[in-house]
């Protein structure tokens, strides 16, 4: 089936898998289902969608609009929601029904659904089990950390996203099984090595791209059990401590990345999968149109997560179960139209922030709840009754079957994960009647602001008191601090401090990815169709798997 989405006019299919898959999602009330049709937007519009409701790194310092306790918070200081502290929230005594209400059969369910999420307290950050990590967010399970977002057990690691397993890492992003790496891309299993993308079970490599167990590597592409390389060219051990300590780093950056243009690229970064499509794939199977998974099995349109399992248009379900357009909502089963789920929920449409809830429709944040509509209680009867007429009404307003709407996202659209994926500008976002957030940076308070250009470039230059000033970023001129966690990793890994702004520094390696978004074009070697990330237009010479392995082994 074609479809033209109705916010970008684009054209998009619908297969035949995916109405199947909609049928199978489509939730039963009273033993009648209530089918969900395809949906109205392109792959990409609904992902937009989904991120617009994931704040991960605009934090702020806020006091708990419960026990009035100043807490760290991913809702803007001076938004007029009610927020908790995580204790105030996980609370036995915390009960979300306090807000509820009659559904109005006569009114949009999502303006009463807007209106509710205004009056229930929301939570927060979205963490659990941290030890002296301070601002992350979307994250479990980290020791003495700092600034982390979608990370999960780490230990002394600072300023990343997408981090996972890793000790002493620093300006990461998806890396995982890491030790004493620093500013890697898409890396796993490397350890003291720093600037490497695409890269795997290297040690003390320095700016390389798609080199595999590799060790003394600098300024390489596309090798495989190398060492003592620089440039793609061996070196002898000695000589290759040599030239290493006498090399200039601009140099040798417009040298590796004039090596790394001239390289073919796989057309995808995808490894022991079946059947799938997409980019950054593992052990997966049938896996159509997906970003960023592992053991996923019988998923379209998914990013983010280890062993989905017949999911589609989810974001961040790691090892959920037939959900259908839901953004993080791990370890759930059969959630459809919801977000920010904690694990052990099942079968809840058009729900928020909530944990342990079960046959829920329409509630913010739910604790252990079942059989409630826009958070107020019936018995299994009235709310099978209920539910389909709510969804009939629905169905006549255009509403059923799509995810959220923007304008109820409680974030500002630059806020949010959908600004990185989808960048717009201010007039752009309020022409859709979404919301923008300026930027205002507090100075902190400091004995001294230096701008970057201004700091010394060896790293033994710095002086210890660089801790009680600000710098100011190269780049967009915000003012950040140097933590002491940080400044002890450079000593160690020899790194000047850095001149970006940490949300600068995100940006930018953000922006050495490709997009999640799939274009045909061929092979540059042998011509056959690809499915790649990498747009016609692009400058890369884009080889097929075949054609690749022939080049780097
Ligand atoms: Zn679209
Ligand atoms: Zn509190
Ligand atoms: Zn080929």
């Amino acid at each position: 089936m074609q479809k033209t989405c109705k916010q970008c006019a684009m054209a998009f299919s619908v297969t035949a898998d995916d109405l199947a898959f909609y049928d199978k999602v489509s939730p039963v009330f009273n033993g009648k289902k209530e089918s969900i049709p395809p949906p109205p937007l392109c792959p990409e519009c609904r992902m937009r969608s989904r991120l617009t409701f994931r704040n991960e790194l605009s934090l702020f310092r806020r006091p708990c609009s419960k026990c009035k306790k100043e807490m760290i918070c991913m809702f803007a200081s001076d938004a007029s929601y009610s927020v908790y502290c995580h204790d105030c929230w996980w609370s036995e005594d915390f009960d979300a029904l306090h807000s509820g209400r009659d559904i109005d059969l006569s009114r949009s369910f999502f303006a009463q659904l807007s209106e509710l999420i205004a009056l229930t307290p929301l939570p927060h950050l979205v963490i659990g089990d941290c030890e002296n990590s301070d601002f992350t967010n979307y994250s479990w399970q980290n020791r003495n950390s700092y600034l982390l977002s979608s990370s999960d057990y780490n230990e002394d690691c600072y300023f990343s996203t997408y981090l996972f397993r890793s000790v002493s890492c620093t300006d990461c992003t998806f890396v995982s099984d890491c030790e004493l790496c620093y500013e890697c891309v898409d890396v796993k299993q490397c350890y003291r090595s720093s600037f490497l993308q695409n890269c795997q079970n290297c040690s003390d490599c320095l700016l390389c791209y798609d080199c595999h167990s590799c060790t003394d590597c600098i300024g390489c592409v596309g090798l495989r059990n190398k060492h003592h390389y620089i440039l793609n060219k061996q070196y002898s051990k000695e000589d290759f401590e040599r030239e290493k300590g006498t090399m200039k780093q601009e140099r040798l950056q417009s040298r590796f990345e004039t090596l790394k243009m001239s390289f073919p690229r796989e057309y995808a970064d995808i490894e022991q999968c079946e059947a799938s499509s997409g980019d950054h794939l593992r052990s997966c199977k049938n896996a159509r149109h997906c970003f960023d998974l592992v053991e996923a099995q019988d998923c379209a349109y998914c990013a983010l997560g280890l062993k989905p399992k017949d999911c589609q248009d989810c974001t961040g379900v790691p090892g959920s179960e037939l959900s259908y357009q839901v953004a993080a909502c791990p370890e759930n089963y059969s959630l459809q139209f919801s977000a920010v789920i904690w694990p052990k929920s099942a079968f809840l449409q058009y729900c928020l922030f909530s944990r342990s809830s079960n046959r829920c429709f329409g509630c913010i944040s739910l604790h252990k709840n079942e059989y409630c509509i826009l958070n107020k209680q019936y018995t299994k009867e009235e709310y099978e009754k209920l539910v389909p007429q709510i969804i009939e009404k629905m169905r006549g307003d255009g509403e059923w079957g799509e995810f959220f709407p923007v304008e109820l996202s409680p974030f500002a659209y630059n806020e949010t994960v959908a600004q990185e994926y989808f960048p717009l500008t201010k007039e752009e976002v309020l022409k859709r009647g979404w919301k923008w957030r300026d930027e205002t940076d507090e100075m902190p308070k400091v004995s001294k602001v230096i701008p970057a250009s201004q700091l010394p470039d060896s790293i033994d230059d710095i002086p210890d008191d660089i801790l009680n000033w600000a710098i100011r970023c190269e780049a967009t001129k915000r003012p950040f601090k140097i933590i002491k966690q940080e400044l002890e990793f450079y000593r160690k890994m020899r790194f000047p401090v850095p001149h970006f702004h940490p949300d600068e520094r995100h940006k930018r390696r953000m922006a050495l990815r490709n997009p999640r978004k799939l274009w045909q074009r061929k092979c540059a070697k042998c011509r056959k169709g690809i499915e790649t990330t990498y747009a016609p237009d692009r400058p890369e010479i884009v080889y097929c798997e075949e054609c690749y392995l022939k080049e780097v082994y």
